[in-house]
């Protein structure tokens, strides 16, 4: 249950990333339209909602962004008008066509009329071979090559009343000469012509022709008629200024809207060519402005010829489009710098060329309007379900084109309620929606605030945005600049891609962002990541020894030892390189050596009086095997006075002879004992009772540490090795100190009463025994070790020493691994982290003594034959008793020997996956999807961010699964677990069956049958 409460709690939090930021600053917005919010005006953003000191700091930062974009963006025009090859003076251009183009960019604002986003739609360039190119100017309006229907028409208006007229007028029935059809006709554009008259147009714009009556009428009534303007360009002006267009023969019930101005001008090319007659030809132009809010404008081109000037035409439509795509851009980027600038260590970085337009190039300028898309891989999972709803598939988004829609369009559309999932029919916000690019992946998640918690402003479409870093830090919300709201998707992905990295560094948390956008009840969660491809790594069949050990505990437990006790030369014995473990056991026998030294020379001083002699000299060691009697006379060293020995001298001994010759005596500690001696007693007390086994040379020992399980295997194999000439087994003593071993008597077939006893039980079984007899005379420990011989052999093949193995066991620390598991058992980890002992019930022991042959053949031919296995190496199998000395009480432990699968790895989160579902995971992973996923756990995480891993190791990993659970089931073992640890750092899946002892019975039908 405490699961439950955990998952409220996880609940709670996530509720709580989704809350929009309560904003300081927020007014009534639904009553109050900011002017400026309904112009893309880089000289006048959206200041909507925001204070004073926010428009100032906005204003200053537009004046540094301009500057840095202007002389940018002269390099770019500068290079076009070199290709382009214009002539003369293209110099002079380059300023005349950076100033159009912002001007140009400013004032066109495509969004708001709807969808088409390439600004090249609305902004016309003219040429006119006339005056000089400073003359070139940006036409707030709309300008064509026309002239009045008749020349004496009126060529000039302020605020006209202009008429859009779809066909053509008076020509109803054209070519008739029937009397009737002649009245007939008349009526009909006499109708028309009252209308007219009745609309108060000064202008009327015809798509088609008038008949020349009408157009008499019309002239005779003061108004100006401007014929055959053909569908496109009414249409155009149309969708400039929302003025209708109506049919000519519905001309009813129509209101004629007002444009700003209307003039004709006839203008004489004074640049082109003469024509045949040697005149230069004259241009009637037509400008039309529409009101304030109006859309298109015209750039007019002058100076030059016509050729020259279509030259120019070319530059300035790509530059126009550079200017309008980087003021979208750079309101974006103000907008957002506004929700991260509380996080970031330095805000305006996001205007780093780094990750503007001119992004890839850096010094070398090259807009990308010359790769003008971005390739994504695209995804949509239902997140609950977990299922794929759109596979994964590349989609190539064109900046400003095609598919392409404004950032508002694309969070509209994405928020609209109404759309359910083709493939899973469920809403938008039970999805995730993935897009990767590159190594990142940006995911899209939506969500419905509950009731009471609508963003304002919902009826007008406005859009929010909000930032968090982590979980609690949360920035101010910001409305959306207009510019912002047209900026490309397309653009916006390539934007936040290439500013992930940069975002990461810049990050004062060191958390990564969370973008929000909100709409109403609506909000989209944007994260980022990388990317994850995985590799499946298997058991590797040799254990890498090179691999160097931890060995911060080995110093912690150094420090103690040494700095308790002082012993200077204690340190020069542990050295350096392997089998630290062994080594410190030795640093151990010294420091209690010298204690005990110490100690009966200390005892000897105050028993037996020696005082007369040691005045001065009290604790200085003899330096000779000669010992000095009450009388000054030189005695021989006896072995009651060997304490008085050199300490050199009993360092140079073994530890058999030591024990053996001067501590067969009991009362090791004494009972002498002083309040100032307490760590002496201590360290003699403790260090006294131990076993000792030399291992090789006089450095290397094992020692029994009775809590640390692994201990009491690493001396019994100590004990082993000398059998069978495994390793030379130098002399091992017992525990007890009163009875010593003479090490040329070890050996199976004989073994003294009073050292370690090996027995040879049913076959694949050895019996070593050891340690301080109990009150029955039974030795304190009893190790079985079962197919000692075949793991020894295993041992050796994946090129592990035995003396690396034992030093590994020495010391071992309790895992908490097993807090899942049921029973309490024990789980240890070597301290060295290389090998995991794990307690096995006696039904796995017995069924692996059923299976060790196999088992081991199995290994063998995988590692000889290089077919792929993933079993978890077991490298011995033992049973291990321990007597309590004061009674007969024995525990026993059946104990595994496994590689730790983690070994030198970093594993972040470890999942389990049980045999049954491993079987299915074998059979269903191979429709070429990439993805494989494991476990219940796993399964869940994956939703939330799946991991990918790559062909290789997904063939790799199945073909190794496969084999095993065909190995394991031939062994009639059908309980199993496969162990994947993630490697985040190394990207790694790492795999392992374990678990896999326990073979089919019938007692496991049971509970099955009940269920
Ligand atoms: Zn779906």
């Amino acid at each position: 249950m405490a699961n439950l409460a955990d998952q409220e709690l996880q609940d709670d939090k996530e509720a709580q990333v989704w809350e929009p930021p309560i904003d300081e600053q927020e007014r009534s917005v639904a009553d109050h339209i900011d002017e400026s919010c309904h112009s893309l005006l880089f000289s006048k953003p959206c200041f909507f909602g925001r204070s004073e000191d926010a428009k100032i700091q906005r204003l200053k930062q537009l004046a540094v962004m301009q500057e840095g974009l202007n002389s940018k963006f002269k390099v770019i025009v500068s290079n076009l008008l070199h290709s382009d090859d214009v002539s003369p003076s293209s110099s002079h251009w380059i300023e005349i066509i950076t100033k159009l183009s912002w001007e140009a960019a400013e004032i066109s604002n495509p969004f708001m009329n709807g969808d088409p986003i390439d600004p090249n739609a609305y902004i016309k360039v003219k040429c006119i071979a006339t005056g000089s190119c400073n003359e070139s100017q940006v036409f707030k309006g709309l300008v064509f090559t026309k002239h009045a229907a008749h020349k004496y028409m009126k060529t000039k208006y302020e605020h006209p009343r202009i008429l859009l007229v779809k066909g053509g007028l008076g020509q109803h029935l054209s070519g008739s000469i029937s009397s009737f059809n002649r009245m007939s006709e008349e009526r009909g554009y006499m109708h028309e012509l009252r209308f007219i008259e009745d609309s108060k147009a000064d202008v009327i714009l015809v798509e088609k022709s008038v008949s020349r009556d009408l157009q008499e009428h019309i002239l005779a009534r003061g108004l100006t008629l401007v014929s055959d303007m053909n569908i496109q360009r009414l249409q155009k002006i149309s969708s400039c200024t929302g003025s209708p267009i109506l049919p000519s023969d519905a001309l009813l019930s129509h209101n004629v809207q007002r444009f700003r101005s209307f003039h004709i001008d006839n203008i004489l090319e004074e640049h082109n060519l003469a024509g045949e007659n040697g005149k230069k030809k004259s241009k009637s132009l037509m400008f039309l402005e529409g009101d304030p809010n109006s859309l298109g404008c015209t750039i007019l081109l002058k100076g030059s010829d016509n050729i020259n000037l279509k030259r120019v035409t070319r530059v300035v439509e790509y530059s126009v489009r550079l200017a309008y795509h980087l003021t979208l851009e750079t309101s974006f980027l103000l907008d957002q710098q506004e929700t991260l600038s509380k996080f970031l260590l330095s805000p305006e970085m996001l205007f780093d060329p780094r990750v503007s337009i001119f992004a890839k190039t850096g010094d070398d300028i090259e807009p990308d309007l010359d790769s003008p898309s971005i390739l994504v891989l695209v995804s949509k999972r239902n997140a609950r379900k977990g299922i794929i709803c759109d596979p994964r598939r590349f989609l190539n988004l064109m900046f400003y084109q095609n598919i392409d829609v404004p950032l508002a369009k694309f969070l509209r559309d994405l928020f609209s309620q109404g759309s359910r999932c083709n493939a899973c029919e469920e809403l938008p916000q039970a999805h995730f929606y993935y897009y990767e690019y590159r190594k990142i992946q940006l995911r899209i998640q939506l969500k419905r605030l509950s009731v009471g918690k609508c963003l304002p402003g919902e009826t007008n479409g406005y859009i929010w945005m909000w930032s968090r870093s982590g979980v609690n830090e949360v920035s101010k919300r910001v409305m959306m600049s207009n510019a912002a709201r047209s900026l490309s998707f397309a653009k916006f992905l390539a934007l936040s891609f290439s500013q992930q990295t940069l975002l990461d560094s810049l990050s004062s948390s060191g958390h990564s962002f969370l973008q929000f956008f909100g709409l109403g009840y609506m909000v989209a969660m944007f994260s980022y990541s990388d990317v994850a491809t995985y590799t499946a790594v298997l058991p590797p069949p040799k254990l890498d020894v090179r691999i160097s050990l931890k060995t911060s505990w080995l110093d912690k437990e150094f420090q103690n030892e040494y700095t308790m006790n002082g012993f200077d030369n204690a340190k020069t014995t542990i050295g350096v390189g392997f089998h630290k473990l062994l080594r410190l056991n030795r640093v151990r026998w010294e420091i209690f050596l010298q204690a005990l030294v110490w100690n009966y020379r200390l005892q000897s001083l105050v028993l037996h009086d020696y005082g007369a002699y040691v005045n001065d000299n009290v604790f200085i060691e003899v330096s000779s095997d000669e010992e000095v009697d009450k009388d000054g006379t030189v005695i021989e060293a006896s072995n009651e006075s060997w304490f008085w020995n050199s300490f050199e001298e009993l360092r140079s001994k073994s530890i058999v002879d030591i024990e053996k010759e001067y501590m067969s005596k009991a009362d090791i500690a004494g009972n002498f004992s002083q309040e100032n001696l307490l760590v002496v007693s201590k360290i003699i007390t403790e260090e006294g009772s131990r076993f000792r086994v030399s291992l090789r040379d006089e450095y290397c020992v094992v020692s029994d540490y009775e809590e640390e399980i692994s201990s009491l295997i690493a001396c019994a194999l100590a004990c082993l090795s000398n059998d069978g000439k495994i390793m030379p087994l130098t002399r091992s003593i017992n525990g007890s100190l009163e009875n010593s071993f003479e090490k040329d008597q070890v050996s199976k077939q004989d073994v003294s009463s009073e050292g370690p006893k090996f027995e040879s039980l049913t076959s694949p079984e050895i019996l070593v025994t050891f340690g301080l007899a109990d009150s029955n005379g039974k030795a304190k420990y009893s190790v079985v070790s079962l197919y000692a011989k075949d793991f020894y052999d295993f041992r050796n093949h994946c090129c592990f020493s035995e003396l690396d193995y034992i030093d590994s066991l020495g010391r071992c620390e309790p895992w908490d691994y097993a807090k899942e598991g049921k029973e309490k058992s024990i789980f240890f980890k070597t301290l060295n982290d290389r090998f995991i002992v794990k307690e096995i019930q006696r039904i796995e022991y017995e069924s692996f003594v059923k299976f060790g042959p196999e088992y081991f053949k199995y290994m063998k031919d995988a590692y000889e034959l290089g077919s792929q296995t993933c079993l978890a190496k077991v490298f011995g199998i033992y049973q291990v008793i321990i007597r309590q000395p004061n009674g007969h009480k024995e525990i026993q432990h059946n104990l595994m020997v496994m590689e730790n699968l983690n070994f030198g790895r970093n594993i972040s989160h470890e999942y389990n996956l049980k045999g049954s579902l491993l079987t299915r995971f074998t059979t269903t992973t191979g429709d070429g999807a990439e993805e494989v996923m494991l476990g219940p756990t796993f399964f869940k995480d994956m939703k939330n961010s799946p991991v990918y891993f790559s062909k290789d190791s997904k063939h790799k990993l199945q073909s190794a699964v496969t084999n095993d659970i065909n190995f394991l089931h031939s062994i009639n073992v059908m309980d199993y677990s496969l162990l994947v640890g993630v490697d985040l750092e190394r990207r790694e899946l790492v795999c392992g069956i374990i678990d896999y002892f326990k073979q089919y019975t019938w007692d496991m039908t049971y509970p099955c049958c009940i269920l």
